[in-house]
């Protein structure tokens, strides 16, 4: 029982219970579809292998110019320009810091950019099996789109991208796949789309594939988007920057303002500074990842998983015998969490995050169990 303001005892029966949950939303939180993020459970240790995490700690020098930025300090806002961050990011990638935006984690970028390239009416296009928060975007931003198929292999077909269109979007590598693209398809699909914004998400870059970045002085067009969150194992902390032209930083900046001038806390600031200054530990445990996916991917493969090419730190991957739900389950049941889309294409598949290689070995022990009973 539940009492409203005027003692009038209600019963959850007595009001339709989709109705409470509903009766005070807006038509446009009606609409919505919200992302659904992998989950992150409490209720035992699970190996956590659902949410592209990196395995390995940040770097200690950020853990510890966090602590140090954790002072009295905290009582003032953050610089709302992030400059100390996107000098640091402008230098690690010879550009200007004008070129740089830096934010609160990509996906709120991603947002930012929704807003400040695309318009409705004029369809953008992405991959047909992409990161599944752009459709979110679009639909709370009401840009329409249009899904290029990937072909066979999972493989972005640029010509796909040559049609008409109202700006692109694609992860590269691509996400949940972790096929890449090399350079040259982004340079044709960049030269078929001078009118048009193209961004290049490359949450996973860092793992084996080629960043666009260096593309940036040549087309003004081009934005890419990374974050912290994977290479540099600060999922924790929410950082993400874009960089691209500085007419397209501006407009981000624009957006940001018209938003939440500090989204980019002191504390963010820090750790992020810190955890790009440490070359040394960024590339040791990159690295670790890298061949702890090239081992695993082999094994998989002579299991009779099929396996797609990943440059990211996962592997998409499928057995011809079992289905996709099903080792899903029963790895669960056996403590290891992967990610299962119930997607067409793709609901046969798992994508599977790169741990330590004590967490992988442990998972290929669980999965022969299955596999070979
Ligand atoms: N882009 C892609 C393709 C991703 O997979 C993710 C992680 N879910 C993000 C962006 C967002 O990363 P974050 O917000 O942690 O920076």
């Amino acid at each position: 029982m539940k009492e409203n303001h005027l003692n009038v005892e209600l019963s959850v029966t007595e009001l339709q219970k989709e109705d409470m949950m509903s009766r005070y939303w807006s038509e446009l939180v009606k609409s919505l579809d919200p992302y659904v993020p992998g989950e992150q459970p409490r209720d035992k240790k699970y190996i956590k292998l659902n949410t592209n995490e990196n395995p390995y700690s940040p770097s200690p020098k950020a853990i510890d110019a966090i602590n140090k930025a954790a002072n009295e300090d905290l009582r003032l806002y953050p610089d709302f320009s992030c400059e100390e961050l996107r000098i640091t990011i402008a230098e690690y990638y010879n550009l200007e810091k004008e070129q740089i935006f830096a934010g609160n984690g990509s996906d709120e970028l991603l947002a930012f950019c929704f807003q400040a390239f695309f318009n409705p009416g004029n369809p953008i296009l992405f991959p047909d099996i992409t990161y599944t928060f752009y459709p979110v975007y679009s639909q709370i931003y009401k840009i329409d789109y249009r899904l290029i198929p990937l072909d066979d292999e999972f493989k972005i077909k640029v010509e796909g991208f040559f049609s008409e269109n109202g700006g692109i979007i694609f992860p590269n590598p691509n996400a949940p796949t972790g096929t890449c693209l090399q350079l040259e398809s982004i340079i044709e699909i960049l030269n078929h789309n001078k009118q048009n914004v193209v961004i290049v998400d490359e949450a996973y870059i860092d793992f084996g594939g080629e960043s666009a970045v260096k593309l940036i002085n040549e087309y003004p067009n081009l934005l890419v988007m990374q974050t912290l969150s994977k290479s540099r194992s600060l999922a924790g902390m929410r950082g993400g920057f874009a960089l691209g032209h500085k007419d397209l930083i501006e407009a981000l900046s624009r957006i940001k303002n018209s938003f939440n001038s500090y989204t980019v806390d002191r504390l963010a600031i820090a750790g992020a500074v810190a955890a790009i200054k440490d070359e040394s530990y960024f590339q040791a445990t990159r690295m670790k990842v890298i061949n702890t996916r090239e081992r695993v991917s082999s094994e998989l493969c002579n299991l009779g998983f099929m396996v797609s090419k990943s440059k990211a730190n996962f592997l998409f991957v499928r057995h011809p015998l079992f289905s996709g739900k099903d080792i899903f389950l029963e790895l669960r049941r056996k403590g290891i969490l992967v990610r299962h889309f119930n997607l067409p294409r793709i609901e046969e598949y798992l994508r599977i995050s790169i741990g330590t290689d004590a967490d992988m070995n442990k998972l290929l022990e669980v999965i022969k169990e299955i596999v070979m009973g």
